[in-house]
């Protein structure tokens, strides 16, 4: 038994604070347990672990209360697992102190390791591990029920074995970051239920009711970090002022793409960053071709790039070549064997390799052209000009420095010879620039402030430095971010060649591609596609996004910016047998519910009227709402309900014609609503479209390059699902007119076919031969189903 006058004593070695200490000394009881805690655990000083005595006092407050005295002789065997370290959380002591209480006097070490799962920690990797196979297996109902899934997701994850030992705010952080990654931030889906009753068709309105605290790519994360204009150190400091009297201290950026290939969603964040950084800080961005190797381009790449780049919102400040720099790039070659900096080389690849250390990363030893001296390097440089070299034979290189532990620092080549001629400077050049030689110097001359580049360039960040310094002319400040990918779909120039080539997509630009030229053709907004890359922020990390959040950002913007239309992809007649032939009844229909501004328009309502086939079915059930025999549902504004009353088919057994009658009832309430398109020719009704294009993802899974048997294999056979027969309302004339008029190619005349999709015109509809390319689904999920 402890003293009264103990209590305090021992209390002092658990390191409370005096308020908290003043506080358990009011509770006999705690004080009491505590104190013989800490006997038990036979500490005589002060414990320095703060985990520790937390535990411990965690301990007292369970056992406080506990009558009986084998548990509480079983107390000591808990006291000493925490002491020793071998409980080391709340929920293991939680299972320990539960143990005991049913052991009693038969409870032991052992036995108690074992219900408190000692030794079976659970680390961050495995928690993320589980934590993401659980979303995975419920990605259905996580995506339909986004953040209200919170809690039935905590308690499921909270079951799984593998995290029975896990900390709990542990796994909280693993399963709210998840969350950031598939759904993204919380936006008007997650907020509550609305109560008003009276505006029942207004989804903006929770919107406008709480504004979400709008993300800026641009004073938040590496963005919001960058120097200002002149923070960026240089070898001598007149360097910086001329800089800085060249562009009146501005922000300069440039977006700096090899015109080699159709740019993808990749790049879309390196445009949003460069000149989206620029805009922001009203400074200017250059667009410059990197066109140093002339084997690689071509005319309609140069072309592609700045439509993209337009089409994106973005105006280049200037539009410049690196070949624009040749002359200059060669002169500092040579000013650079000068200050002795570089040698002419004449060794092989494979001398190169294995002097730089050979496959096993061995010494890097200088060749001998790196001591030849300076005079004979500055002829041999020029001979290479002068075309007195073949390619491969000589190469000009940087003298940097073997020693250092960057390989960006073994002496990189800065020309080589090639006998190719240059699309913009023919066959002046016999001998043309590195990327590692161009880039920095090109930087420097167009004054860049910001040199922003993807991660993969870290390590090239010294070199560039070097050869600036080298040189002693402006540096400019060269930062790397994290590179956008997204998953389930293919990137590689290669590769989509292959696709195109053998037939798999009809071009570089079909829309189940993600090429920026297909991904506009598909009918995507560019504001959607900013929208997408500012709320994933920009940061030093590479991220890699499903499609699905792409989608979901693209369906988001949708939403808001399109009008509505009823469109039937696969039409079958619906007859009302009780209207007489020449019925026509103008039905208002508004562009976009809750919009008035957006105005409305009228379509025809007749006898004759065409439904989707996916809308009808021979056999009634209970759980089904749509038309069926004897059953009633509501054509979309159409004041009353129709009834089926009998069907007719082919030979092969496919629904012709479905006869209704019209039920002039208005107590009638329909299960529901589907869309229609009356058969009026005097209103021109309906519009005929030669084809619906639907895409779904061009792979079956999110990793296509992991296919054993090649990306091909990975291909999903029903990416393309083509409609031929669809019909439109005449609403689709008006909007089209109004689109030309307006000056917007194909792609931007996007709408909401009721029901059905975002749609928009395919670029090969001619006056009359519509074709029109599925967005996206309405919903995430029908995308996947049907995938
Ligand atoms: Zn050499």
């Amino acid at each position: 038994m402890i003293d009264e006058n103990e209590v305090a004593s021992k209390l002092a070695i658990l390191g409370l604070t005096d308020q908290k200490l003043n506080d358990v000394l009011k509770n006999k009881k705690l004080a009491f347990a505590l104190a013989s805690i800490v006997q038990e655990s036979g500490a005589e000083s002060a414990l320095e672990d703060k985990s520790t005595a937390s535990l411990l006092q965690s301990l007292g407050t369970a056992t406080k209360d506990i009558p009986d005295t084998s548990v509480l002789a079983a107390r000591s065997l808990v006291t000493d697992a925490v002491v020793t370290k071998k409980i080391k959380s709340n929920i293991q002591l939680e299972a320990a102190v539960a143990y005991i209480k049913l052991a009693g006097e038969k409870a032991n070490s052992a036995d108690l390791d074992i219900a408190a799962g000692v030794g079976q920690e659970v680390t961050p990797e495995r928690i993320d591990e589980e934590v993401a196979t659980y979303f995975a297996e419920n990605s259905k109902s996580i995506a339909a029920n986004r953040y209200k899934s919170v809690p039935s997701l905590m308690a499921g994850i909270k079951k799984l074995p593998g995290l029975k030992w896990a900390p709990p705010a542990e796994v909280k952080k693993a399963i709210d970051k998840e969350l950031l990654e598939v759904l993204g931030p919380k936006d008007e889906r997650d907020a509550p239920p609305k109560k008003t009753k009276k505006e029942k068709a207004a989804p903006d309105a929770a919107a406008v009711e709480e504004p979400k605290k709008a993300r800026n790519m641009f004073t938040e994360g590496f963005l919001g970090d960058l120097h200002k204009p002149g923070g960026n150190p240089q070898i001598k400091p007149e360097l910086m002022t001329g800089h800085l009297k060249a562009t009146n201290g501005i922000v300069v950026t440039r977006f700096p793409p090899e015109p080699n290939g159709y740019l993808h969603i990749g790049h879309s964040k390196a445009i949003a960053v460069n000149f989206g950084y620029a805009k922001y800080h009203s400074g200017i961005c250059y667009l410059r071709y990197d066109d140093t190797n002339p084997e690689a381009e071509e005319e309609r790449y140069f072309t592609a790039i700045l439509e993209i780049i337009k089409w994106l919102g973005f105006t280049p400040y200037k539009i410049t070549y690196s070949s624009d720099h040749f002359q200059r790039l060669y002169d500092l070659g040579e000013e650079l064997i000068r200050r002795d900096k570089g040698y002419v080389c004449f060794c092989t690849p494979e001398q190169v390799h294995e002097n730089r250390g050979g496959d096993n990363g061995g010494a890097r030893i200088p060749c001998k052209h790196r001591s030849t001296p300076i005079e004979q390097s500055l002829d041999e440089f020029r001979a290479m000009r002068d075309g007195k070299y073949n390619p491969g034979e000589a190469t000009m290189r940087m003298k940097m420095d073997l020693e250092d532990p960057n390989p960006q620092m073994w002496d990189l080549v800065a020309y080589r010879v090639l006998n190719t001629p240059h699309h913009r400077t023919g066959d002046k050049w016999k001998v043309y620039p590195t990327y590692d030689f161009t880039h920095c110097l090109c930087d420097s001359f167009e004054n860049i402030s910001h040199s922003l580049c993807t991660t993969e360039f870290y390590l090239s960040r010294q070199s560039y430095e070097w050869l600036c310094d080298a040189l002693e002319i402006y540096k400019p400040a060269q930062r790397e971010y994290g590179r956008l990918n997204i998953t389930g779909t293919i990137m590689s120039k290669r590769k989509i060649a292959r696709l195109v080539k053998e037939g798999y997509v009809s071009d570089w630009d079909d829309p189940r591609l993600f090429t920026l030229v297909a991904i506009r053709r598909r009918g995507v907004p560019p504001e959607a596609i900013l929208s997408f890359v500012n709320e994933l922020g920009v940061t030093t990390t590479n991220s890699n996004i499903q499609v699905a959040r792409f989608e979901t950002s693209i369906r988001r913007y949708l939403e808001d910016h399109t009008p509505r239309l009823m469109l039937i992809p696969d039409p079958v007649l619906l007859i009302l047998d009780n209207l007489p032939d020449d019925y026509v009844e103008e039905i208002a229909l508004p562009y976009k519910p809750g919009s008035p501004e957006l105005g409305e328009h009228n379509v025809p309502f007749t006898k004759r009227a065409y439904i989707d086939r996916s809308d009808f079915r021979e056999q009634d059930s209970e759980d089904y709402f749509r038309l069926a025999p004897g059953k009633s549902v509501g054509l979309l504004k159409v004041p009353y309900t129709v009834r089926v009353t009998s069907f007719r088919k082919d030979e092969s057994g496919k629904v012709t014609e479905i006869h209704a009658i019209y039920e002039n009832d208005k107590k009638i309430k329909p299960k529901t609503y589907i869309q229609w398109v009356g058969e009026s020719p005097a209103h021109n009704s309906p519009v005929r479209i030669s084809e619906v294009r639907m895409f779904n993802r061009l792979f079956l899974s999110e990793n296509p390059e992991s296919n054993p048997d090649g990306f091909l294999a990975d291909i999903n056979p029903n990416s393309l699902e083509l409609y031929k027969n669809a019909v439109i309302e005449v609403g689709f004339d008006d909007f089209r007119r109004k689109n030309v008029k307006e000056g917007g190619g194909p792609e931007s005349m996007r709408f909401q076919a009721l029901r059905v999709g975002y749609f928009c015109i395919d670029r090969e509809t001619t006056e009359d031969n519509i074709i029109l390319n599925r967005i996206v689904t309405l919903k995430e999920d029908a995308g996947k189903s049907s995938a």
